[in-house]
């Protein structure tokens, strides 16, 4: 199977070339025809398996295929660290390298508040951030929100729990109800309270098992 069979669009395909991406990893091949048609999903995943690639692409093709008039922001990835975080949104830039009108925006903990504020005001259509951060910029800044959310990815999900981000994870959730958004649930590892947290976050989701 190529990328083609997946009915991309041509940007995210010459994206994906340009990347040396020829052939879907078996995450890939499983998980983006599901997620295109807007189902949530829970991958089992570990990194270096192409997880990342599995849920940008399909992201991209949605912002893509559905404009949206004001700029607002659409997509929120979670992930446990500031480094996975900065490493997903190089990622989603160069898959989306050719796609116009499509922009990024980080909320992580490290990085300069203020700059990130700023960034954020703008409202990236594509926001990667750590829970706490994410809170932080909900709460205090007018102009930034996750209202108009559409996607959330909840990456590395095990980790995160690990890392102790369950009470902001149960706030963020909180602020979106789940039949109005996409959920993505990415975890190397299935335990109980990965089964809490799916029974908490997703809507009759696909398990996706490589
Ligand atoms: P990840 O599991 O998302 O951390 O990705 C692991 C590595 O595989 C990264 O270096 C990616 O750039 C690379 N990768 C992801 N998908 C593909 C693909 N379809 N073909 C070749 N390399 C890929």
């Amino acid at each position: 199977q190529n990328f083609q069979s997946l009915q991309l669009s041509r940007p995210v395909l010459k994206g994906l070339a340009q990347l040396g991406y020829t052939k879907p990893s078996p995450i890939q091949s499983a998980s983006i025809p599901i997620s295109l048609l807007g189902k949530d999903i829970v991958a089992g995943a570990v990194t270096g398996s192409g997880k990342t690639a599995a849920y940008m692409i399909p992201i991209i093709e949605r912002l893509l295929y559905k404009p949206s008039k004001v700029a607002s922001t659409r997509v929120i990835v979670l992930t446990p660290t500031r480094e996975l975080a900065i490493q997903v949104c190089d990622v989603g830039k160069k898959i989306a390298r050719f796609v116009s009108n499509l922009n990024f925006g980080l909320a992580v903990g490290g990085l300069n508040l203020r700059q990130q504020e700023q960034q954020l005001k703008t409202r990236p259509d594509i926001v990667i951030a750590t829970p706490g951060r994410l809170i932080d910029h909900i709460r205090n800044s007018a102009s930034f929100s996750i209202e108009s959310l559409e996607v959330l990815v909840i990456d590395e999900a095990d980790r995160m729990l690990e890392e102790g981000f369950q009470t902001e994870l149960t706030e963020i959730l909180s602020l979106i109800p789940k039949h109005k958004r996409q959920t993505l649930l990415f975890s190397a590892t299935m335990n109980t309270r990965i089964q809490d947290l799916i029974q908490l976050s997703l809507d009759k989701p696909v398990r996706i098992m490589i």
